[in-house]
């Protein structure tokens, strides 16, 4: 069984366990989700308080292990969704930025101090991610994703959780990942507002379904400010899509995306169908 099949095999085992009502017995000769041990002691141990969780169980933590991630962007957004993506226990974390630390990030981007100013944040979230969870692995691509390099860093990855701060990098990696027919976790963050949307290629909506032209006004975090728990609360909201789609466990944020308003506190929910001009999805 190839790798992408064998976590296929899990993550609907895991799923169809996770449905099941915990103090619902099995019927007729139905197996028990989780007959076996699959994860060690420290492990267990590790994990303890998700595996508790009715919706989790240890095929969901395996699948979790086996799974390769990449986030792109190690800032605001990027350091919330690798730090939970790491404790969590993805087993391939792969962290993508071109920068280096510079003292304006450290208020909002948490994987940063300030001994770490003009490192390239690849290697400082790395280090941080390390010491968070030192039985995974954290790859580092110092670079700037564009169209000519998006295929070929979102390729043989499970799951790609984009955090980046532009327009065009979003449409890059939205365009790499339905090609590749790779699930997709998009966020963005400015002034008191921010965005999730959750992809399934193929499926359900892709981000250029639902935002088909870059805003001409669109201003940047740089020209609007934001507060860091306001980009903590979109990270979060990513990270926690991006453990759904891997597991199966939850309902995903697909054919729609969540607009977040922090100044009032109000989430809406935004239907977002595909469209047959698609650029990207309409060929799937
Ligand atoms: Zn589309």
């Amino acid at each position: 069984m190839s790798g992408s099949s064998r976590r296929g095999f899990l993550r609907e085992i895991a799923a169809a366990a996770a449905r099941r009502i915990p103090d619902q017995p099995p019927r007729g000769d139905e197996p028990m989700p989780n007959p076996v041990p699959l994860l060690s002691d420290a492990e267990l141990e590790r994990y303890s308080r998700q595996l508790v969780l009715p919706e989790w169980n240890e095929l969901a933590q395996l699948v979790v292990r086996d799974a390769s991630v990449l986030v792109i962007g190690a800032g605001a957004l990027g350091s919330p969704v690798a730090s939970y993506l790491a404790g969590a226990g993805v087993g391939r974390l792969g962290i993508v930025d071109s920068d280096v630390v510079e003292v304006s990030n450290l208020h909002r981007q948490h994987l940063h101090f300030t001994p770490d100013l003009g490192v390239p944040k690849v290697e400082s979230a790395a280090a941080k991610l390390r010491f968070l969870n030192p039985e995974i692995l954290v790859e580092t691509y110092q670079v700037r994703v564009d169209p000519t390099n998006a295929a070929g860093l979102v390729e043989g990855q499970d799951l790609v959780v984009d955090c980046s701060d532009s327009f065009a990098t979003r449409y890059a990696v939205n365009a790499a990942c339905c090609a590749a027919g790779i699930e997709l976790v998009e966020g963005g963050v400015a002034g008191w507002s921010g965005l999730v949307m959750a992809v399934q290629p193929g499926r359900t909506a892709c981000y250029r379904c639902a935002f088909p032209a870059e805003p001409v006004d669109a201003l940047t975090c740089a020209q609007l400010g934001v507060l860091g728990p306001a980009a903590g609360v979109i990270g979060s909201l990513q990270a926690l899509e991006a453990l759904k789609l891997l597991t199966g466990t939850g309902t995903p944020l697909t054919g729609a995306f969540l607009n977040v308003d922090l100044a009032t506190a109000e989430f809406v929910r935004v239907h977002a169908t595909r469209r047959a001009d698609c650029p990207d999805c309409a060929a799937l």
